[in-house]
């Protein structure tokens, strides 16, 4: 059962500026809790995998609609499904309406088939390089410090690069806004005697959970334009994207594809 000291887990992020992240109490908190009592205190949990408590997890656990396979989007606590699912409207809808739904859940299919194609075409390139990349917290010395990322110097493909990544794409008060973004930017940091034409991917490292959608991009990277634009770190949802932030450290990793002309 939880007790007091998992408040304080919860409680102490890694980073001051955003304790508004991980929990939002009501009440002061004295003495052992169960995970129950937490809820009813006012705590409220904006994501599950810590807390690890059997019942807190079972009910809380999101789940989705059975009539997801017909378009439906809903998701929700597991407590709330049956409620919906009674009054989902979905089943109730006419075979055109169904038609449409199924038309925009083929073509989003067929993204995603284009998108893993061009993985696997990538895949055959002559230079790939990859390696695991670290991104760690640092504060800006601003009047008012900002929260970004970033990874030491590394070396893929025979040049040395770095990352940065920053939150919510730095605006001013991220711990008052509660839907969370991290975007990255690839920096070349050695000298090149020609343009480098490079697509790169960042995925899940060997060692961390991450929930990425793979997104590729591209750059042609020269001496004087040696740094992409920032460009999103497509961590699935909000949710997912708070807890690398409660992290320490962001682990992933990083892929590099050459192209030659
Ligand atoms: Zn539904």
């Amino acid at each position: 059962m939880a007790t007091g000291r998992l408040c304080t887990q919860l409680l102490s992020g890694h980073d001051p500026g955003l304790p508004a992240l991980f929990v939002s109490v009501g009440k002061p908190l004295k003495g052992p809790r169960t995970a129950w009592d937490l809820r009813e205190l006012g705590v409220r949990l904006h994501w599950q995998e810590p807390m690890a408590t059997q019942p807190l997890e079972a009910a809380t656990k999101v789940t989705q609609c059975k009539y997801k396979r017909i378009g439906c989007p809903w998701h929700g606590p597991f407590h709330e499904l049956t409620v919906h699912e009674a009054a989902c409207a979905h089943p109730t809808k006419t075979g055109n309406e169904l038609m449409e739904i199924l038309d925009e859940m083929d073509q989003s299919h067929r993204k995603e088939m284009q998108l893993y194609n061009s993985i696997f075409s990538l895949l055959s390139f002559e230079k790939i390089g990859y390696t695991e990349v670290q991104f760690r917290p640092y504060r800006t010395d601003d009047f008012i410090t900002r929260l970004y990322y970033e990874t030491p110097r590394f070396t893929v493909l025979n040049q040395t690069w770095v990352l940065k990544a920053r939150v919510n794409d730095s605006e001013r008060n991220p711990n008052l806004s509660c839907k969370r973004t991290l975007s990255f930017q690839l920096l070349l940091k050695s000298k090149v005697t020609a343009p480098l034409e490079c697509s790169f991917l960042l995925l899940k490292g060997p060692y961390d959970d991450v929930r990425i959608s793979p997104v590729i991009y591209h750059f042609v990277f020269t001496n004087e334009s040696n740094e992409t634009d920032y460009v999103p770190l497509p961590i699935i949802d909000s949710v997912e994207c708070n807890k690398l932030l409660a992290a320490k450290n962001i682990n992933l990793r990083l892929f590099l594809f050459q192209i030659q002309k």
